[in-house]
């Protein structure tokens, strides 16, 4: 068998026309494709607003400094997640603070979020951990409570739905990536939704060096050239032909969401009744965008179990290490941390294969390769 990555994109030959038509116009960054992207996202999301960046990293750091998050400021994340989630506050000098995660659903454990509440916390990071959402009433609950933020990263979850509503549609902002492993790409770029007119307008002057043309919010005019400063933001702008190809793949994302989702099925009907692998939670009155297929075997045959499927061209995966654990976490304060229950997912779980274009046989194959080694 040849190599199964455990994700991969899927482009297409309209795809290509669409950035190439892109690289042949006057615009080459900040043209049209930009602003027709955020509109058809925004849509599809359920969003009033849509703001696209160079990377999902970038959309968490411009909702950070929409939130105001700044020194002193505590924002509670999960430890299971890309580093990503928690960087984005140090970036603006916060602090992350990790709550231990639900062994159910791999996810933030909302009880854990109201014991580190303290006064000088300012938003909640909750994390779609592999594209099952989390538990968002009991969160927007505690943000009502507590009058916190809520910042959700849904890097895994573009076309999940939390009780009927699509994620993106829900908090005060809420990010996403179109890296190459995740469901659509831009082959690097992000996205941050809103339905807020002011955190929309910081948006878009984070993203620009925190410059505005917008004449109402300058201290002076001089004229049709002139614009101000007044923030400091980044170059964090995408360039046309990104969103160009980013809009394209939109228009399949229902038929990738389709196809994950059968894929999924599939692993869980083969392992379920296999008592050495736990297979994903399923929430009820949620709809997994499965942007990962991630079982748990026993930590003591983790290892080898990798390994095997490794040697077998399965290229499984582990996500993720808690980001507490990493030497410049624990450099910076975190080494007296522990989430035990993020901890001991840690150490058990392998992501399997899934993406649009798994093939029938392809899966067939992970499927015995892994049963293979559980029961052989
Ligand atoms: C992919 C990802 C991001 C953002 O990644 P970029 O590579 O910067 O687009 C953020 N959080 C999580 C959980 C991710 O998986």
């Amino acid at each position: 068998m040849h190599y199964i990555p455990y994700g991969r994109q899927d482009i297409n030959d309209e795809d290509i026309q669409a950035v190439v038509e892109v690289l042949k116009s006057d615009f080459l960054t900040t043209g049209p494709k930009i602003a027709e992207f955020e509109a058809q996202f925004a849509e599809y999301v359920g969003a009033k607003y849509a703001v696209a960046v160079s990377s999902g990293t970038a959309a968490l750091h411009i909702a950070c400094m929409a939130a105001d998050i700044k020194e002193g400021d505590e924002v509670i994340t999960s430890p299971i997640t890309f580093a990503a989630s928690a960087n984005c506050v140090l970036y603006c000098k916060g602090t992350p603070v990790f709550a231990d995660i639900n062994p159910l659903t791999y996810n933030i454990d909302c009880g854990q979020i109201e014991k580190l509440i303290n006064e000088r916390t300012k938003a909640i990071i909750p994390v779609h951990y592999a594209g099952q959402p989390c538990d968002m009433d009991e969160i927007h609950r505690l943000a009502d409570k507590y009058h916190l933020m809520v910042i959700e990263d849904a890097a895994h979850a573009l076309g999940a739905t939390y009780k009927g509503k699509m994620i993106g549609s829900l908090s005060d902002m809420t990010e996403f990536s179109f890296h190459p492993v995740k469901h659509i790409t831009c082959g690097e770029g992000g996205m941050v939704t809103t339905n807020d007119e002011k955190l929309y307008e910081s948006l878009k002057r984070y993203r620009t060096h925190g410059i505005t043309r917008n004449q109402q919010e300058m201290t002076e005019y001089d004229g049709e050239w002139y614009y101000e400063q007044i923030a400091l933001g980044y170059n964090y702008r995408v360039t046309d032909f990104q969103t160009a190809l980013g809009a394209s793949q939109l228009k399949r994302v229902e038929q990738f969401l389709k196809r994950r989702r059968e894929i999924a099925a599939k692993y869980d009907r083969a392992f379920q009744n296999i008592k050495e692998i736990t297979i994903p939670y399923q929430m009820e009155q949620t709809n997994s965008s499965y942007h990962l297929y991630v079982i748990q075997v026993d930590k003591s045959i983790r290892k080898q179990f990798f390994e095997y499927l490794r040697e077998n061209q399965i290229g499984v995966n582990v996500h993720y290490i808690p980001v507490y654990t990493f030497p410049y976490y624990r450099a910076n304060g975190y080494a007296a941390i522990k989430c035990q229950k993020a901890e001991q997912f840690y150490a058990s779980a392998i992501s399997l294969p899934i993406f649009y274009r798994l093939t029938d046989e392809e899966q067939d194959y992970v499927i015995n390769k892994v049963i293979e080694f559980i029961q052989g």
